[in-house]
């Protein structure tokens, strides 16, 4: 029979491995807790309909990339819907945010997010169908704050602080303005305007973006279509005079913190909704990504409540990307060292077996970390398997349990010492 394997582009992760991700996950819980961030969980899957306007149908994340289905209704009379695997969470966190009325508090939202995302791309290092988000949000009616520059700037420390505090070493923070919703449509048209004459000689992804989704042009990275992308138009001569000066708050505001950030024209991100400032932060060669070196990216979307049918909600986020995060910390820091338990209890015949459990109890619950042989295993057995999983070893025969003496084995140091049960968890834990 063939061996049944985990779908293409999906992959599982395992132990020590998940260790990291749990450092990853609690490192964020805490610093973003330290910005006033409450977490949110949205389902895995909503109706299409939500990315399609949330996200845009012009873009390849809802052309060619979302994992949709007819869902059947329940009776003959239901009707069905056409749902889809969340390809992101944004959408999701706004469609939540309308839905329970979070507007009506009247008090800034800042919300935070860790899961599952769903994407039909090219599988490769660093790029999966099945990818985990840790991500985050601030939205809320104006009169909260929520358009302030104040918040872009506020967000962007917390990354650098959340990066720092992890251990990525060399992150460049790359920063652009987008414009307002009457300014990025001004910018389109010219660019637009500016392409027809020149996208005949450019590449056959370049061609077709010039009519779906300009924008999308300034992402290309053939070498050869360059030099026609760098003479385009520029969405800094098209901002208005609020979102030029939304801009430069933001990098004073930045400067302020010492938060160090590359100013770049072309970074304008592939989600229709993004208003104003618009970032990423990339890792340098070298740390594991290979072509993928977008660590994380976000932006302000302003009129994103609105398309989804919602109060006006200024907003802005960003999605890491947790895989390519652990990659990165995997390949910056070398493997890391396995963590080992703290004692391996080697009971000498099955019929210690159920004393060696007792004193492994005992163990956890004053905390520390214990795995128990079995008394079948041979000795030599028993010093094999505890020194791959344990500092140290206990061995439990009729003896020691009669004297309540043991005897603990320490790999590392070489050593065997005498010490009574009742001070062993004491002396572990030492
Ligand atoms: P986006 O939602 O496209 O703005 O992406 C935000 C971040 O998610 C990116 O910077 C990547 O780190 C990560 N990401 C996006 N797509 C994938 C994928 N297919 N596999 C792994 N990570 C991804």
């Amino acid at each position: 029979m063939a061996t049944l394997k985990a779908v293409r582009g999906t992959r599982d992760l395992l132990p020590p491995e998940t260790a990291l991700w749990n450092r990853v996950e609690a490192t964020a819980r805490a610093v973003f807790a330290r910005y006033g961030f409450g977490e949110i969980r949205t389902p895995i899957f909503e109706t299409t309909e939500l990315f399609a306007r949330g996200v845009g149908e012009e873009t390849d994340i809802v052309s060619k990339e979302m994992y949709t289905w007819e869902d059947r209704g329940r009776a003959d009379s239901d009707k069905g819907q056409s749902l889809t695997l969340r390809p992101e969470n944004t959408a999701g966190v706004v469609r939540a945010y309308i839905e329970h009325g979070l507007a009506d508090s009247g008090l800034l939202q800042k919300l935070f997010y860790i899961g599952p995302q769903f994407r039909r791309e090219r599988p490769q290092r660093g790029r999966y169908r099945q990818f985990w988000q840790i991500g985050a949000e601030v939205l809320g009616p104006a009169w909260s704050g929520s358009d302030s520059a104040l918040r872009d700037a506020e967000v962007l420390e917390m990354l650098a602080t959340f990066l720092d505090e992890l251990g990525v070493k060399g992150w460049r923070l790359a920063l652009n303005s987008v414009g307002s919703s009457t300014d990025r449509p001004r910018y389109v048209e010219a660019l637009k305007a500016a392409l027809a004459p020149v996208k005949a000689g450019m590449c056959e992804n370049c061609q077709r973006r010039a009519e779906t989704n300009p924008l999308r042009v300034l992402d290309c990275k053939e070498a050869e279509d360059q030099a026609t992308i760098d003479a385009l138009p520029k969405i800094a001569d098209y901002l208005d005079d609020a979102s030029r000066e939304h801009f430069a708050l933001v990098k004073a505001a930045l400067d302020a913190c010492g938060v160090a950030y590359v100013v770049e024209p072309r970074l304008v991100r592939g989600l229709d909704y993004y208003t104003r400032t618009t970032f990423e932060f990339t890792v340098p060669d070298g740390s594991g990504l290979g072509t993928q070196n977008a660590l994380l990216g976000g932006g302000r979307y302003d009129g994103l409540s609105e398309m989804l049918g919602g109060p006006k909600a200024p907003g802005i986020g960003f999605a890491i990307g947790e895989d390519r995060l652990i990659l990165t910390l995997q390949a910056q820091a070398g493997e890391a060292a396995e963590k080992k338990l703290d004692v391996f209890i080697a009971p000498m015949g099955v019929a210690r077996n159920a004393e060696a459990l007792r004193l492994a109890q005992e163990l956890r619950r004053a905390g520390l970390s214990v795995e128990v042989g079995d008394g079948f295993f041979r000795l030599k057995k028993s010093f094999e398997a505890a020194d791959k999983l344990a500092r140290r070893m206990i061995i439990l025969g009729e003896d020691e349990v009669a004297s309540g003496i043991l005897t603990v084995k320490d790999f590392a140091a070489g050593e065997q010492t005498k010490v009574p049960r009742s001070e062993l968890a004491a002396v572990l834990r030492g």
